[in-house]
C-alpha cells in the first residue's frame, strides 16, 4: 500500500499539471499574486521541451538562458510547491473545492539529502540511452535528466537499475534510499490549470517512405536541437550518426505529420516553418560552407518578426527554400548520403537531390500523458485531435467547459513559446478569479506579497 500524506491546506490554492514553460509561467503568475500553487510534473525535472531547445526563433536567444532562471524562480518561490516525478491519480469536486490525489513515484534518493554532486552516477555501471538527448547520448541508471535540472536531486531509473548498490555505498550524504515507496498526496484546491504540452508525431509508423529509423542520417528536428546544443551529446558539433562526418548539404523537410489528412493530422503545427528556418541558419554558423535547403508546402511566417526572419535566412545566410512536398527519401548504401525526391510545385518538376543529412520537421500532437478527466467523472472536452478544447476560442480561450479547470500552452493546441507564455498568464488570471471568490482562499489573499 502506498503511504498517504494529506496536504489539504487551510488555504486553498491551485494545482498546475505539467511543468513546461506554460506550467512554470502560470505557477509564477499565481504565486506572485499570493496564491498557493502545487506544480505537478511527471518527469524528474520541470522544464518540458523548451529545456531541450538550443536557440529560439526569431531572435535566436539561448533557450536555456531564458528558461533556467524561471525554473529556479518557480522552485524558490515561497508560494510554489514543486511536486515532481508525480502524476494525478484522481480528481473530484467542483470550482472552488477540488480534491486532487497525486502519486509521487519513488526516486530512491532523498530529496532533502541529495546535494546533486553526481558521485553516484560516476560509479554506476549501467548506461542507457538518454531520452533528454533523444537517445543520441547516454546517461547512467542513477541520473539527472540535464545539468540545469530543477530539482537537482538524482533519480534511480528502476527499469534499468541492476541493484548493485554501488551508488548507495559511495554517496557521502546518505541520500540513496531503496526502501522508498510510492506516496499518495491529497490536495484540496480551488482551481486546476492543465499544461501537459505535446508529443512529437509518430513518423516511424506513418511515413516509412521517409526512412526515419531506417537510415541513420535521417533525423528528427528535436534530435537536431540536441546535436547543435553546446551541452548536448556532441557538445554542439553537427555530425552524422553513420560515420561521425560533418555534413555540409543538409535538407530540412517540413510538415511531417502536419497538414496531411491521409496519413497525419489535418492541422498546421505552427512552429515547424520557423524552427526549421532557425536550424538552417544555425547550421551555417556551426559548419563552414554549409548549404541548407528547406522543403515546405507553404511557409507560415505569421508571427511578429517571422517574415523578416525568413527573408534574412534566405538573403543573409543563403538558405535555399523549395516549395514542394517530399515523397520519398532513399539512401546510397556506400556513402550513406540521402536522395530526397520531391515535386517542386513552383515549376511543376520532379526533383531528386542528394544530401548528407536530412532533418524531418515532426509535427506536434497532443500528449499521450495528458489526464483523461472523464475517468474521474469530469467531462473536460477535447477536440478531434486530442487537444483540450476551450469553451469559446474567441473570448474565453483558456476556459474549459468545466468551471475552475483551465488549459494553456500546447495542451490546448500547437503554439510557440511566446504564445504559450501569454496563454499561461491568461489561465493564471482566470484561475485567480475563482480562487479569490472562494471563501476558503480568503485567508490566502491576505498573505499576498506587499
Ligand atoms: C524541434 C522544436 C523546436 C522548437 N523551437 C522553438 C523555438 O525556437 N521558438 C519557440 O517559440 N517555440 C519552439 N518550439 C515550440 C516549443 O517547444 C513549445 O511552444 C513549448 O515547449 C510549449 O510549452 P508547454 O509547456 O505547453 O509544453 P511542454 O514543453 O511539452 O511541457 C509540458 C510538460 O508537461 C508534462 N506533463 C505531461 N503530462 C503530464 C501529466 N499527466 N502530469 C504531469 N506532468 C505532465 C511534461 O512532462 C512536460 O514537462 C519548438 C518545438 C520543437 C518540437
Ligand atoms: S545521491 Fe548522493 S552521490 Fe548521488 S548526487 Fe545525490 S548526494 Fe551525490
Ligand atoms: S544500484 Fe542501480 S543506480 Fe545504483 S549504481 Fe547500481 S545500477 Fe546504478
Amino acid at each position: 500500500m502506498p503511504k498517504q500524506e494529506d496536504r489539504s491546506a487551510s488555504e486553498k490554492g491551485c494545482v498546475v499539471i505539467g511543468g513546461g514553460i506554460a506550467g512554470i509561467q502560470a505557477s509564477i503568475d499565481l504565486a506572485d499574486q499570493g496564491f498557493k500553487v502545487y506544480l505537478v510534473e511527471r518527469q524528474p525535472s520541470i522544464g518540458g521541451h523548451m529545456a531541450q531547445l538550443d536557440k529560439t526563433f526569431p531572435t535566436l536567444d539561448c533557450s536555456a538562458c531564458i528558461l533556467t532562471p524561471k525554473m529556479v524562480e518557480a522552485s524558490r518561490h515561497k508560494n510554489i510547491e514543486l511536486i515532481t516525478y508525480s502524476e494525478v491519480s484522481s480528481i473530484s469536486g467542483e470550482a472552488g473545492n477540488f480534491k486532487v490525489r497525486l502519486t509521487e513515484k519513488p526516486r530512491y534518493v532523498k530529496r532533502e539529502k541529495c546535494t546533486g554532486c553526481g558521485t553516484c552516477a560516476r560509479h554506476c555501471p549501467v548506461e542507457v540511452p538518454n531520452e533528454f538527448d533523444m537517445g543520441l547520448g547516454v546517461r547512467k541508471a542513477i541520473y539527472v535528466p540535464f545539468p540545469q535540472a530543477v530539482p537537482s536531486t538524482y533519480t534511480v531509473d528502476a527499469d534499468h537499475c541492476i541493484k548493485c548498490k554501488l551508488c548507495e555505498n559511495v554517496c557521502q550524504a546518505g541520500a540513496v534510499d531503496f526502501s522508498q515507496k510510492p506516496v499518495e498526496v491529497d490536495l484540496n484546491v480551488g482551481a486546476i490549470i492543465v499544461c501537459t504540452g505535446f508529443d512529437l508525431f509518430d513518423v516511424k509508423e506513418h511515413y516509412k517512405n521517409l526512412g526515419y529509423g531506417k537510415y541513420d542520417n535521417v533525423i528528427s528536428s528535436l534530435e537536431f536541437e540536441r546535436l547543435i546544443n553546446a551541452s548536448g551529446p556532441t557538445s554542439g558539433r553537427i555530425i552524422r550518426q553513420s560515420d561521425g562526418r560533418v555534413p555540409k548539404r543538409i535538407a530540412f523537410v517540413n510538415c511531417i505529420g502536419s497538414r496531411d489528412e491521409r496519413k497525419g493530422a489535418n492541422y498546421c503545427s505552427r512552429v515547424c516553418c520557423m524552427y526549421s528556418t532557425k536550424n538552417a541558419i544555425l547550421s551555417t554558423e556551426h559548419v563552414e560552407g554549409c548549404e541548407p535547403t528547406i522543403y515546405f508546402i507553404d511557409l507560415r511566417a505569421f508571427g511578429k518578426g517571422f517574415e523578416e526572419f525568413y527573408r534574412t535566412a534566405e538573403k543573409s545566410y543563403g538558405v535555399k527554400f523549395v516549395k514542394g512536398r517530399v515523397g520519398e527519401i532513399s539512401q546510397d548504401p556506400e556513402t550513406r548520403n540521402l536522395f530526397v525526391r520531391a515535386e517542386d510545385t513552383a515549376t511543376g518538376t520532379i526533383l531528386t537531390n542528394e544530401y548528407e543529412l536530412v532533418v524531418l520537421s515532426f509535427g506536434l500532437t497532443a500528449s499521450k500523458q495528458a489526464p483523461d478527466f472523464s475517468k474521474w467523472g469530469l467531462n473536460v472536452l477535447k477536440d478531434r485531435n486530442g487537444f483540450y478544447s476551450s469553451v469559446e476560442a474567441a473570448t474565453l480561450p483558456v476556459d474549459t467547459n468545466i468551471k475552475g479547470i483551465y488549459v494553456c500552452g500546447i495542451a490546448e493546441g500547437p503554439k510557440d513559446i511566446p504564445d504559450s507564455v501569454a496563454q499561461a498568464s491568461a489561465a493564471a488570471m482566470r484561475a485567480s478569479l475563482i480562487l479569490s471568490s472562494s471563501d476558503a482562499t480568503r485567508a490566502t489573499i491576505m498573505k499576498r506579497r506587499p
